[in-house]
C-alpha cells in the first residue's frame, strides 16, 4: 500500500473574531510544534488569512495555511469572490472544494465544484473534494450513487498529474455538525469504494498518491476508531477545530498510522 501521510485540518468555517482567531492559531501551533507524523492545515475565515499566517511564521510552526473555498475564474467582474493567485499570494496552500455547506446551503453544484477544484490544482495548490451524502440519500440507499456523482463531476478533467495534491474527504452530511458519526465501518466502506473509482478513472498508481479523509463530528473521544483503520488517511474537522487542545489530540489520533 502506498506510504500516505495523514491529513488533518481544521476548517474554522465563519466563526472566531481577530482576537480569537490569533488565540486559537497560537493555541493550535504551540499544541501541535512538534508533531510531524501528519500534515496539518488550518482553514480561517478569509479576513483573517495574513493574521494567522503571521503567527504561524513567528511561532515556526510547520501548520499550513487554508482557504474554506474560492473562485475558479484568474480576475475579474466577480464581486464578493477571490482568486487562487490572490490566496497564493496570502500564504495558501490548501483549498477546500464543494464542503457541503456550500453545495447545501450556498447552492454550488459538481461543475462549479469541478472549476475550482481544476483551478486550484493547476495552480500548483493542495485541493480537498468535499463529497458525501445527506441522510435522506443514505435511508434511500443511495450513498454510492450520490458520492459517484460528485466524484465523476467534481473530477472532471483533472489530469492525473495533479493527484499527489488531491485529497477526497467523505463528509456524510447528516454527521456534519451534529454530533451523529458515521461507523468506522460505514466510513472504510465508502472509502474503499472512493479508492476503486479514483483506480478507475486514473489508474492505480496515481489513485494511490491521493489520501482519503473522513469528516463529520470528529472529536478527541472517537477519533482514534475512525481514523485506525488503513483507508482513512486523517480526517476534516469542523467543531473540534476550535478549541486548540481538542485539535491537537485529533491530530495525535493520526500518528500512529505513520
Ligand atoms: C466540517 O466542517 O467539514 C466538519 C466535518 O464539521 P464537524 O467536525 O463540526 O462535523
Amino acid at each position: 500500500m502506498a506510504d500516505r501521510k495523514p491529513f488533518v485540518g481544521g476548517n474554522w468555517k465563519m466563526n472566531t473574531n481577530r482576537s480569537s482567531a490569533s488565540d486559537l492559531c497560537r493555541g493550535v501551533a504551540d499544541a501541535l510544534l512538534r508533531v510531524d507524523t501528519a500534515d496539518i492545515a488550518v482553514f480561517p475565515p478569509f479576513p483573517y488569512l495574513l493574521l494567522v499566517r503571521s503567527i504561524l511564521r513567528d511561532r515556526g510552526s510547520s501548520i499550513r495555511l487554508g482557504a474554506q473555498d474560492v473562485y475558479s475564474r484568474p480576475d475579474g467582474a466577480y464581486t464578493g469572490e477571490v482568486s487562487v493567485e490572490m490566496l497564493k499570494d496570502c500564504g495558501v496552500e490548501v483549498v477546500i472544494c464543494g464542503h457541503s455547506e456550500r453545495r447545501h446551503v450556498l447552492g454550488e453544484k459538481d461543475d462549479l465544484v469541478n472549476q475550482k477544484l481544476r483551478a486550484v490544482l493547476e495552480g500548483g495548490l493542495w485541493g480537498i473534494l468535499c463529497v458525501g451524502e445527506r441522510l435522506e440519500e443514505r435511508e434511500a440507499g443511495h450513498t454510492d450513487v450520490v458520492v459517484q456523482r460528485q466524484m465523476k463531476n467534481g473530477l472532471t478533467d483533472i489530469a492525473g498529474q495533479h493527484l499527489a495534491r488531491l485529497i477526497v474527504a467523505y463528509e456524510p452530511v447528516w454527521a456534519i455538525g451534529t454530533g451523529k458519526n458515521a461507523t468506522p465501518q460505514d466510513v472504510v466502506e465508502v472509502h474503499t469504494k472512493i479508492r476503486g473509482l479514483l483506480t478507475g478513472l486514473f489508474g492505480a498508481e496515481n489513485a494511490a498518491r491521493v489520501r482519503i479523509i473522513y469528516g463529520g463530528s470528529v472529536k478527541p473521544d472517537n477519533a482514534g476508531p475512525l481514523f485506525a483503520p488503513p483507508e482513512v488517511d486523517g480526517g476534516l474537522i469542523g467543531g473540534a477545530s476550535l478549541v486548540a487542545g481538542d485539535f491537537a489530540a485529533v491530530v495525535r489520533a493520526t500518528t500512529r498510522k505513520h
